[in-house]
């Protein structure tokens, strides 16, 4: 019995074949779309890239997968998820909708502080077991890669507990893990009103938890929300830098709603990405364009916040950056768990084109978490991570919005979500 795998019969083929990094500018406008092309897998890994008589002929004895004249695809790279937490926040939704700001709402211990409390509240089994299907639901629209912050833990031993969550999410698999510590997603209630209060939480951030992430291998990257309101440049420059020591690359949440300088700050910092966006500066876009740091735009989330205004992804482009999309799914402000509708609202809202959305969902993505020579190409060498979808055109993912059209993922050659 051959271990080797084909997936063949598909319409189109989704390569994003190209240099093993972030795709920049006039890069992505190529996703590198083929037909009459499969992919053999041997293991976790891509082998072959070739016409299917091609493969067929070299790989004998292979089992085969039959894409029945669909999409063939890398899996998608969710470079930006806070899976791990408790209830959903359905009555904030409604407040919102009826004038209440979010940055208000979490002033009156809403928002992100009520996550923060149920969180704690939850053992480590049923924070496990609240994550799981979400994942499976992430997997069924394609995504293959999720990368997963903490950040409603707020205390060290509740940071930890979730990062270890997180750990046990990745050893379950079949989905590939990334796990972010987001310890500074905002002060905790219980410093905010004490006097040095949150110089005391950042304090515990660097010199308690960082040691500990990095002692057992917890989290390879460090985030925090850089926003007026919530942290500032010198706050978050201070996180990002502590956590550099402990082997976490920067990352950031950066100038969502109101531009506080977070992404000429992470291009400063070298960081990994700069994740939001939507109010940057002209400053923050030509540091971002020439810097390696990935933009990463989330646009469900300004949708589900009702904004009416999204990141500027053409300028970003027009500019040079390297755009990544990611879901940002999380209970309060983009509970949305299909990315291919991320890419639709790449598409309609972000003004990207098709094969651009492809590629900020895959090889930009992958790159947002240091990963573009691993995942989001289907060429040889690379990581067997793909998902097939019921659409025989790349650009018609993106197009029947709403539709759940993944038919198959696989991570590393194992299935994330079985074919029908
Ligand atoms: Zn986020």
């Amino acid at each position: 019995m051959s271990d080797t795998l084909l997936f063949v019969n598909a319409a189109q083929t989704v390569t994003c074949a190209g240099p093993p990094r972030a795709r920049r500018g006039g890069e992505m406008a190529d996703a590198a779309v083929r037909s009459g092309i499969g992919v053999a897998v041997q293991g976790a890994e891509i082998v072959a890239v070739e016409p299917d008589d091609v493969l067929r002929a070299r790989f004998p004895d292979a089992r085969e997968v039959d894409c029945d004249r669909g999409l063939l695809a890398p899996g998608f790279v969710d470079s930006h998820t806070h899976t791990v937490f408790g209830a959903a926040r359905f009555a904030e939704h409604e407040l919102r909708a009826t004038g209440v700001p979010y940055l208000e709402i979490a002033r009156r211990g809403g928002g992100i502080h009520s996550s923060v409390r149920d969180l704690r509240s939850r053992s480590d089994d049923e924070l496990f077991a609240l994550a799981g299907p979400r994942l499976a639901r992430l997997a069924a629209g394609g995504v293959t890669t999720v990368e997963i912050k903490s950040g409603y833990g707020l205390t060290v031993h509740d940071e930890l507990r979730t990062l270890r969550v997180i750990r046990r999410l990745a050893d379950a698999g079949p989905c590939h893990i990334v796990a972010t510590c987001l310890a500074a997603h905002e002060v905790p209630l219980e410093y905010r009103d004490v006097p040095g209060g949150r110089e005391a939480w950042l304090d515990a951030i660097v010199h308690e938890l960082y040691p500990q992430v990095a002692r057992d291998r917890l989290a390879a990257f460090a985030d925090v929300f850089c926003e007026p309101g919530v942290f500032g440049v010198e706050e978050a420059r201070r996180v990002l830098e502590g956590a550099r020591p402990h082997g976490m690359r920067p990352k950031l949440h950066a100038d969502e709603l109101h531009d506080g300088g977070g992404a000429a700050l992470g291009a400063e910092l070298g960081a990994v990405s700069a994740d939001h966006l939507a109010a940057i500066s002209a400053g923050g876009v030509a540091a971002l364009a020439a810097s390696e740091t990935v933009a990463t735009l989330l646009p469900a989330t300004m949708l589900f916040l009702g904004t009416g205004r999204h990141a500027p992804a053409r300028r970003l482009i027009e500019a040079g950056a390297a755009v990544a999309l990611a879901s940002d799914f999380n209970p309060g402000t983009s509970p949305l768990q299909s990315f291919p509708l991320v890419l639709t609202l790449g598409v309609s809202e972000l003004r990207l084109s098709a094969a651009e959305a492809w590629i900020a969902g895959t090889v930009n993505g992958a790159a947002a978490l240091g990963l573009a020579g691993v995942t989001g190409q289907l060429v040889p060498g690379f990581r067997a991570d793909l998902a097939v979808h019921a659409v025989d055109d790349y650009r018609a993912l993106p197009y029947w919005f709403g539709e759940r059209l993944c038919v198959g993922s696989w991570a590393a050659g194992r299935a994330c979500h079985a074919p029908r």
